[in-house]
């Protein structure tokens, strides 16, 4: 449904790159500099006439628009002005993405953790995970390229661990026409519920061995030479659609952000440096006045970002890592393509809030599966990020980094659902020795069956009732009703 509350605002958008600082058109797709061949942000260059309506005024308008019947304006776009402001209204798509639940932890969990904290549950966004909320900015953007410059062929290209090929593949089938979605997936390495996702949405599925980092260097490659649209993080259009996040956070706690962290996975850096951004964002328009704190979340098997941190500034240098298998497998990748955006905004944000404000911690395999199945049992649907990001929590608790009146939010950026595998493999027992994972058996579950089927086989059907019946209640230590 169109809407008579379309924002009147326009920005001017444009590339800027984090090497040379120049600025380029957007009329062209691009994911690097053209003259240094750093990565790119996207800025709007009329970001500061929007100071000129006060917070409390945005904060109003944000709230408003919560009750938006429009579809253009119903997800990532509530926040228009800060988002993309040069798209129309027909062209934004929107897939039910964003605004999605954050839940509380129970009182059991929060008590276990000592902590007091919430989810913010982006699996439950339409192909399950948070990557559509950078796929509708990204997609709403090749379709105003589409027409305005009557493109006729758009093929989307994208290397992924497994969610951004769901997504990907998810938007191109919807926008259809003349946008064609193909992706390159490491052969293995991505769950069968995430690989079902793209075969499923009709996109081309193409597979190699090797890992993540493998894949991204053959789609960098292909996006230089050959006229392909680059859907992966590189391409700034996902960052911007990704600040959503942030800004859902902010709302949710009516816009106050003192004593507030935040806990995300970092895999190829592109949603941390969104949330970074996001908030930046926020605070210069005034609508927030205190910046969160964020903490980046990483495996020991793939840590880049944690180990450039690890040490003393002055002293850090960035190398990229060869990852070993992990069970946070969405994250699992040793070269991070944002990196040099996370250094240069945390940068930022620690320049404004302190060091402590951005802070990388490492977790192990082990702490990750626990703290994914702990949360679950606690009503959680947490994926194995989701659960990194409870093991980054509880670490940042032990080592003194977390005070007891600080609130934190955890990114659960996937539905638990896509990651069943790794469940059951702990549960069985049977992750293979390199995660180096023992299943704690606390934390295990199995189905237990009543009767075989060579039992039931004889049996008519009351005596298949009255045998499973009071074999249950025999394990279940039922008690009977009194006559
Ligand atoms: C992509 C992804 C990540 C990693 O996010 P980056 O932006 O690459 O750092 C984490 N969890 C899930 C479920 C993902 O799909
Ligand atoms: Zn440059």
């Amino acid at each position: 449904m169109p809407s008579s509350a379309f924002p009147a605002y326009r920005g001017a958008m444009r590339y800027r790159c984090l090497g040379c600082r120049k600025t380029h058109g957007i009329d062209e797709l691009l994911y690097t500099c053209p003259a240094c061949g750093e990565v790119l942000l996207l800025e709007d260059g009329n970001f500061d006439s929007l100071k000129k309506r006060p917070g409390r005024e945005w904060r109003d308008l944000f709230d408003a628009r919560a009750t938006e019947k429009s579809t253009a304006l119903r997800g990532i776009f509530r926040f228009y002005e800060l988002t993309a402001p040069v798209l129309e209204e027909e062209d934004i798509v929107y897939l039910g993405e964003g605004d999605t639940p954050v839940i509380e932890a129970s009182a059991a969990l929060q008590k276990l953790v000592g902590r007091a904290f919430a989810y913010k549950n982006d699996g439950q966004n339409p192909s399950a995970s948070f990557k559509d909320r950078g796929m509708a900015c990204a997609f709403s953007y090749l379709k105003a390229m589409v027409r305005s410059r009557g493109w006729d062929e758009v093929l989307t290209v994208c290397a992924s661990t497994g969610d951004t090929s769901a997504a990907a593949a998810l938007y191109a089938a919807y926008v259809g026409g003349p946008i064609k979605s193909v992706v390159l997936l490491p052969q293995g390495k991505v769950t069968p519920q995430q690989l079902s996702q793209p075969l499923g949405s009709g996109a081309t599925v193409l597979e190699v061995p090797g890992v993540f980092d493998d894949c991204m260097k053959v789609v960098e490659f292909l996006a230089d030479r050959y006229r392909v649209a680059l859907l992966n993080s590189k391409n700034s259009w996902r960052i911007l659609g990704q600040e959503s996040y942030a800004f859902e956070v902010a709302q949710w706690r009516d816009w106050e952000t003192e004593n507030l962290c935040l806990f995300v996975p970092i895999g190829n850096a592109g949603n941390v440096t969104a949330v970074l951004r996001g908030f930046l964002k926020l605070r210069a328009l005034g609508i927030i006045t205190a910046l969160p704190r964020i903490f980046g979340v990483q495996s020991h098997h793939a840590d880049p970002v944690y180990r450039y941190y690890a040490a003393p500034s002055g002293t850090r240098r960035y190398e990229p890592v060869t990852v070993s298998p992990s069970v946070a497998q969405a994250a699992m990748i040793g070269n991070p393509v944002s990196f040099p955006r996370v250094r240069a905004l945390a940068e930022e944000y620690t320049a404004i809030a302190g060091e402590r404000a951005f802070q990388v911690i490492q977790v192990t395999e082990q702490a990750i599966m626990d703290g994914m199945l702990l949360a679950n049992r606690h009503g959680h649907i947490a994926c194995t990020q989701g659960g990194e990001c409870l093991a980054g929590l509880m670490a940042a608790r032990d080592y003194g980094l977390i005070a007891e009146d600080e609130f934190s939010v955890l990114d659960s950026t996937a539905h638990a659902l896509k990651f069943m595998d790794f469940q059951n493999l702990y549960f069985s027992d049977a992750l293979p020795p390199e995660f180096g994972v023992t299943p704690d058996p606390a934390l295990t579950n199995a189905p237990e069956l009543l009767l075989s089927a060579a039992e039931r086989a004889g049996m008519t059907e009351r005596e298949f009732v009255l045998r499973s019946a009071s074999e249950m209640a025999r394990r279940l230590n039922l008690v009977s009703r009194a006559e």
